[in-house]
Order: structure tokens, then sequence, then C-alpha cells
């Protein structure tokens, strides 16, 4: 069984502030080491459960936040950018299942540091009518490897507007949100114990689990935080203008919607 761990840094235990999450900061050296050792945990619980072969993918920011000498040697790790398949980088057809691992809320929810791919450009997203955030978007695309979400941790707010995505899938709730900068948090130590555990009980549970599945060509509909990143987006004449800060476009894949919202994100730092 093949598992790819995808891991962002938000939904880390003891993640709060958003400088523990940029690059240049002194609590950001501690938190990437938190995040590194929560994708070791879920590692050895691949391992434990079973698992031939992980990869663990690095996904926030830059995409070069775990520190490779500190992972869980027996990975295998996926990092840098661009990358096609973006936060599914590493993932291939056949795989058994995608871990969540430091996941967070979709934008314009009261999670912890709660966005969705951009927070300066995107307010809400939507495929197929459907709002939904990083987990949803990008366990579509596994979906549409024919891979399933089967591990998610990140805090109460993120597993909540989770679990009914993937009805299958484990959830370790790493911290309570009390606020977008403020939560209630287990320690390190005892979030990497829950995610191995939890990880561990989501390799034994992979049998029911099924991979979440969109229509086919995907209707897409993207809400800008301001006018002026509608005004930037919509140069791009495959996109449509509904009002001042709504577009939409039509996409043929999972796949595709998310490569076009990449070079969006992209685009937006012109309005830096
Ligand atoms: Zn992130």
């Amino acid at each position: 069984m093949r598992i790819l761990i995808v891991t962002d840094i938000e939904g880390v235990a003891s993640v709060v502030h958003p400088e523990q999450t940029r690059e240049g900061n002194a609590e950001y050296e501690i938190a990437r080491r938190w995040m590194t050792r929560e994708a070791s945990a879920a590692v050895c619980g691949a391992f434990d459960g079973g698992a031939s072969e992980v990869r663990v993918n690095d996904s926030h920011g830059s995409y070069r936040n775990l520190l490779a000498d500190e992972l869980d040697p027996r990975a295998r790790l996926v990092h840098g950018k661009p990358r096609t398949l973006g936060m599914m980088g590493g993932l291939e057809a056949g795989f058994a299942g995608v871990m969540l691992v430091g996941f967070h809320s979709r934008a314009q929810t009261q999670g912890v540091l709660a966005h969705t791919i951009n927070s300066a450009a995107f307010a809400r997203v939507w495929l197929n009518g459907k709002e939904l955030g990083e987990a949803g978007l990008y366990g579509a695309l596994a979906g549409e490897l024919g891979v399933p979400v089967i591990f998610a941790s990140g805090d109460d707010i993120f597993a909540g507007e989770t679990r009914p995505l993937f009805p299958h899938c484990v959830f370790t709730v790493t911290k309570q949100a009390t606020g977008r900068h403020s939560a209630i948090s287990l320690s390190p130590q005892a979030s990497c114990e829950a995610i191995r555990a939890g990880a561990r009980q989501a390799m034994a549970a992979i049998g029911p689990a099924s991979p979440l599945l969109l229509d086919t060509p995907v209707q897409a509909r993207l809400q800008t935080q301001t006018p002026a990143h509608a005004d930037l987006f919509c140069q791009w004449p495959a996109l449509e203008r509904i009002d001042g800060v709504t577009l939409q476009f039509s996409a043929a894949s999972v796949e595709h919607a998310l490569r076009m919202l990449n070079c969006l994100s992209a685009m937006a730092s012109a309005l830096r």
C-alpha cells in the first residue's frame, strides 16, 4: 500500500499566528520543526498500519518547510514549486490513500489561520456549486486519480467542515480554535502521539474509503478578496466576470481547475 502524506503548517498543534508560518521569523524556525515532527508521526502511523511506501509532500508556502534531515528517513520527500499537481505533488494512480496533516479550514470561517490557497487574493471557491477549502479541492484531485483521503489533522473547525466530504476518513483534532489567531492546543508531543495513532487507525480502515468524485467538466466559481483582483484575473479570456468580486470558468477536470486557480494565485502577486 503506497501512501501520500500532504503537509501544511496552519493546522499543526501550537501554531496560531502568521509569523509562525512565514520564513524569516524566529518562531517559524520552531514551527517548521513541529510540522516536520507531525509529518514523521504520520509516516510512523502509516508504516505501523502496513504501508509499503510513503511519500511526504511539503505543501505550505514555498513548499520548502520540512526539515529533510529530521523527517522519518523511511519516507521520500516531495518538495519545491511550481509543480503541476500542487498540493497533491507526488501522488499517482494506484496509491492506497492520502493523509492530510496540519490542514486548516477554508477562507471566511472561524478556524485558525483559515484561508483557501491564497489568503490575499481568494475569498471563496466553489466547484460545481459546492464551496470547498484546500482539503476539499485537493481531495477531489486525489479522487480524480482514484485515491481516497483516509486521514486528516488540523483544528476542530477544519475537522467539522471536512468530515462530510470524506465519511470514512479518520480525523485527529490538534487544537480547538478560539479565534483566527488563538487556540487551545495539544502540546507538540501529544499531537504527534495522536497523529501516529490516528494514521495507524486510518490504515486499518482503508477498505471502505472511497475517492471524492466530482462531475466533469467542472464549473468553478471564485470570489476574490478585492475588485482589483477580479479586474486582473478576468484579463484571462477563459474567465467570465459575474460581479465586482465574482468570476467563473469551466475546466475539463479538477486538475485543470486547480491549475487555473494556482495560475491566478501566482498572477495575484502583480497587485502586491
Ligand atoms: Zn499553509
